[in-house]
């Protein structure tokens, strides 16, 4: 039986995990490394690179490496989220006819999945390298707040890649199972998961081995990455200051400065002062420039203070969500890279009033929980039976005037389904649309839209009169599919959502077919 392997794609970093008897184990990279940027990079003579090699040659080739594409994955080219990634991204965005965001490398027109299925190829072959075996099967990992568009995106990722997606899993869920393993024990549990990108709080409830997720809040654009930024603009500012030169337009200066100033944030997490150093940043009529800088821990905390602080309001959302009190949480799990920094441990700690645990690395807990999932499903795993999540948003249907009517509400556990009947507004009606949206809004525009369908050939009757029950499905991925039917005339009719978003199946087929998957060292 091939291992399945357990993927967390993240905003910034990559890891994949196995299960080796019944323990989960990282798998190392190409390159040795446990972790892996989720970079792309695109050079002039045509080459794809991922991974380790793609980010050091980010400086070089900036316009041409893709970083970050999970912030672009399943989104709107005019999307509040993509407004944000275009004033940060070095790489060119623009929309695609369905108005999804896609990114322009020279003349190419490249979707978000396709370079997340370069990374999930690279991920596979390292695997396949590693454990000596085809791998065609995986659980993979996604944060808590991603939508439907999102999730189906990721899954055609992974799709394009050669994967088959045994389960979808939400990232802090992932942790705890891999925590589980350990813990044998009944508890209520907060996962704080701070990674490059993205901030989420998860309330969980684990009882004879049923993980229970009471709540999700967070924040898709809190991360690491705006850690960096401060210590970028602090660079930026004090070399305007002593050269009075701005490099705040020099894409390439800026890619240097930013890569300086995540190392000098990693090294704060364990000594108290750094130094960065950029030899022949710039270059005016005076001669070279350069930026030698101290920066102390007290410094950077000042610098990132409200970053931490923004997360306390979110997690007493997820608290009040779950009808709890700090004082109820047993444990807290800390996932991503980013929940190393000290004074982020200290706030947290002081919040909870308990030390969160640290045991397993931040780094790599959610590929080991996914690789944990993999074992529940071929059964290799049997002392964690269930694994239960809960939907982030509402959803619902448009009503008469702009109103909205939720069938599932935040919160509810997956996977579920519910059906509410409907009638029609106007006497005779033959059709009905049904506009599906996402949201905790009461007017139907202020809510996210994820489709609609038109059930058409209703009996004509008086308005009112004919019952039309409407069918929202999530499954065990968090994925929505929604049905309509005449109750009068029994004749269901299976209705396919037309999603205003993501790649047509056709589309996703001929990607897999174009997809060049990575070679493995050795063979040909
Ligand atoms: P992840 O997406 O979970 O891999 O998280 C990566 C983020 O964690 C990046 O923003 C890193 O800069 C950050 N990170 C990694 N190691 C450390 C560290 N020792 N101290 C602070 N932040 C770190």
């Amino acid at each position: 039986m091939s291992p399945i392997i357990g993927i967390d794609l993240g905003t910034t970093y990559s890891c994949i995990a196995y299960l080796n008897g019944n323990k989960p184990e990282v798998i190392p990279n190409l390159d040795g490394h446990l972790v892996t940027p989720s970079a792309v990079s695109f050079t002039a003579d045509g080459q794809i690179l991922v991974g380790n090699v793609a980010q050091r040659q980010a400086v070089a080739n900036p316009e041409r490496t893709v970083t970050a594409v999970k912030r672009l994955i399943g989104r709107k080219f005019d999307s509040p989220e993509v407004e944000e990634a275009k004033k940060r991204v070095p790489y060119r965005l623009v929309p695609a006819s369905n108005g999804d965001v896609m990114i322009a490398i020279d003349n190419q027109i490249i979707s978000p999945q396709e370079i997340s299925s370069l990374i999930l190829s690279y991920l596979k072959a390292c695997a396949e390298a590693y454990l000596g075996e085809r791998i065609n099967e995986a659980v993979i990992t996604v944060p808590a707040h991603f939508n439907d568009h999102q999730r189906q995106a990721t899954k055609d990722a992974a799709y394009i890649a050669g994967l088959e997606v045994l389960r979808v899993i939400n990232e802090p869920t992932a942790a705890s199972l891999a925590f589980g393993l350990e813990a044998n024990k009944n508890c209520t549990v907060a996962v704080f998961d701070m990674g490059g990108g993205t901030f989420d709080i998860t309330i969980l409830e684990i009882q004879d081995g049923i993980f229970h997720v009471l709540s999700t809040n967070g924040d898709t654009y809190l991360g690491g990455e705006d850690f960096d930024n401060r210590i970028v603009a602090w660079l930026l500012d004090e070399f305007k200051k002593e050269s009075g030169l701005d490099l705040s337009a020099d894409k390439f200066s800026l890619q240097r400065i930013r890569e300086a100033a995540e190392r000098a944030k990693r090294e704060l997490s364990f000594v108290l002062e750094t130094e960065i150093n950029l030899p022949f940043i710039a270059i005016d009529e005076t001669g070279s420039k350069h930026i030698f800088k101290k920066l102390s821990r007290a410094k950077l905390e000042d610098l990132t203070r409200d970053l931490i602080w923004k997360t306390i309001p979110l997690i007493e959302q997820a608290l009040a969500d779950a009808r709890l009190s700090p004082k109820n949480i047993d444990e807290v799990i800390l996932v991503g890279g980013q929940t190393r920094m000290p004074y982020l441990r200290q706030v947290i700690a002081e919040f909870f009033n308990q030390e969160p645990r640290t045991g397993i690395d931040p780094d790599l807990i959610v590929a080991m929980g996914a690789a944990v999932q993999s074992g529940i499903i071929k059964g290799q795993i049997t002392d964690l039976a269930l694994l239960l999540d809960v939907t982030p948003f509402s959803l619902g249907i448009e009503t008469e005037n702009d109103g909205y009517q939720v069938i599932i509400e935040k919160n509810t556990t997956i996977p579920t389904r519910k059906t509410m009947a409907f009638t029609t507004v106007e006497h005779n009606q033959v059709r009905v649309r049904i506009h599906v949206l996402e949201g905790e809004n009461p007017l139907a525009s202020q809510n996210k839209s994820l489709g609609w369908f038109d059930l058409i050939g209703l009996e004509p009757a008086p308005a009112g009169v004919p019952q039309i029950d409407v069918t929202f499905e999530i499954d065990a991925d968090g994925l929505l599919r929604v049905s309509a039917r005449e109750a009068a005339t029994g004749r269901e009719q299976s209705m396919e959502i037309h999603y205003a978003a993501g790649l047509s199946r056709g589309e996703v087929a001929a990607l897999k077919e174009r997809h060049r998957p990575f070679a493995l060292p050795g063979k040909k």
